[in-house]
């Protein structure tokens, strides 16, 4: 007797090739929800066909790059059918002349990198496990690093898309150029729209070349309120860094790293700047440090258990929100660390004696980032406490019309379904 099952099988296995379809295994499980299949496509048209042929069937899909941020927002509420990239992997054009890069999504961010790299050239973007994360996956998630100061997010950087919808559709949106202001910005929409709207399939960027050099200050600060004065008097003055990060933890005082790139001669020059700010402040002088500091974001991500959480405040208001943190961290017993990257960005890993401190905790910071316009939104939390706190928080007047932005793009929820804000 053909099952359901099988058929679906046969179908996916004549769209892609049966050696690219398997049974899922719990190593495929996303948030404890495990899928049936693995199906892998080898170019645009494959997707498309997959997405087709599920969305009719019913079945939901979750697309997966390097599978390094899958249990970020909340647990999927089904799962049939992962979409791996992992075939799609290929750098497509780099226009080196015109400083841009089309690139197929399941493509590693470190392997774009080393091809740019041949002609001097760079994304200008540090992105969480560069080996890992591929290009689709930052783009689902938006996920930006310290350069984000000097260079934008992912949707200053993006300057077209391939995307297949689940109805079949491939829809091409932007171009090649940088001068290109035709058309609906679908690029910036699938930017960040955690996979809940189409698979992204291929991606043009424009780049920028690849420093001649590049030096890293740091300087020790005695309290979080003079941090925040250093890091406003670098905003407010002629310097130009590329990277401004704030770090400090419950066991450590703040520490501010300022990157300068370009001629060393330039950067001389600034180093000598930032050395009479800091004087001025009577804050300690900048010394030299190793890039590696500017791996303090990952490293978050070593603690074993606890939460990671993305803060948004003004950059003015970083200190006022330390102050909230010492304040309930001292109330509920909370260990913190938090590395403020492109200033009012940043991850901060909290770590408390049970659950409920926690989640206590998580309510009361979101509270405190959220009085004066901030936000929190949680990347890692158990999934079990996922369903006790929202991890999106409020999202304000625009809910609706996301909502009818999905029901556009995806109305059988074939994609991510219930991950999204308001269970989009
Ligand atoms: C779990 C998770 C983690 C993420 N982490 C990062 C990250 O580290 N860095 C990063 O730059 N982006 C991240 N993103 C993507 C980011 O949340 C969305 O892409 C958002 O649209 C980015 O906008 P922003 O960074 O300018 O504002 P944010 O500060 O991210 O968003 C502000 C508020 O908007 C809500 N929100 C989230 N997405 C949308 C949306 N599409 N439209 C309207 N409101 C939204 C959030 O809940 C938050 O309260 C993440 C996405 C997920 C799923």
């Amino acid at each position: 007797m053909v099952t359901q099952q099988d058929t679906l099988y046969a179908e996916l296995a004549a769209l892609v090739g049966a050696a690219h379809v398997r049974p899922a295994t719990p190593a495929d499980a996303v948030e404890g929800r495990l899928p049936r299949y693995v199906v892998a496509p080898g170019s645009a048209q494959e997707v498309a066909q997959v997405l087709r042929v599920a969305n009719q069937a019913g079945l939901r899909v979750a697309p997966r790059g390097g599978g390094s941020k899958l249990d970020w927002g909340q647990p999927p509420a089904a799962l049939d059918l992962i979409l791996a990239t992992e075939r799609l992997d290929a750098v497509l054009e780099h226009a080196w002349a015109d400083m841009t890069a089309t690139v197929q999504a399941g493509c590693r961010v470190a392997t774009l990198q080393q091809v740019l790299a041949q002609h001097g050239q760079r994304l200008a973007l540090d992105t969480l496990w560069p080996e890992r994360a591929t290009v689709g996956g930052i783009l689902a998630t938006n996920d930006s690093g310290a350069l984000r100061m000097r260079f934008g997010a992912l949707r200053d950087l993006i300057l077209g898309v391939l995307v297949a919808l689940p109805d079949g559709t491939l829809a091409r949106s932007g171009g090649k150029v940088v001068k290109n202001v035709a058309g609906y910005d679908l690029q910036k929409l699938m930017t960040g729209a955690l996979g809940t709207l189409g698979v992204i399939v291929e991606a043009t960027f424009r780049l920028y070349p690849l420093p001649a050099a590049q030096r890293t200050f740091s300087l020790e600060l005695s309290t979080p309120a003079l941090a925040q004065r250093l890091l406003l008097a670098i905003l407010d003055s002629t310097l130009v860094p590329s990277s401004l990060q704030l770090r400090l933890s419950t066991a450590s005082a703040p520490v501010v790293d300022v990157r300068f790139e370009g001629i060393a001669a330039a950067i001389d020059s600034q180093a000598d700047h930032l050395r009479r700010i800091a004087a001025e402040l009577g804050a300690s002088a900048p010394v030299e440090a190793d890039e590696q500091v500017w791996l303090a974001r990952e490293a978050l991500w070593q603690a074993p258990e606890g939460a990671i959480v993305k803060i948004s405040v003004l950059p003015a208001d970083w200190a006022t929100f330390v102050a909230a943190l010492e304040r309930v961290a001292q109330r509920l017993r909370l260990r913190w660390t938090l590395v403020a990257q492109a200033l009012g960005l940043g991850m901060l890993q909290l770590s408390a004696p049970n659950d409920e401190a926690l989640l206590a905790g998580l309510s009361l910071l979101r509270a405190a980032a959220g009085q004066r316009g901030g936000a929190l939104v949680a990347l890692r939390l158990p999934t079990a406490l996922k369903a006790r706190f929202d991890v999106w928080g409020p999202v304000g007047d625009t809910l609706a019309l996301q909502r009818r932005i999905k029901q556009q793009f995806d109305p059988r929820a074939t994609l991510n379904p219930g991950r999204f804000v308001g269970g989009i």
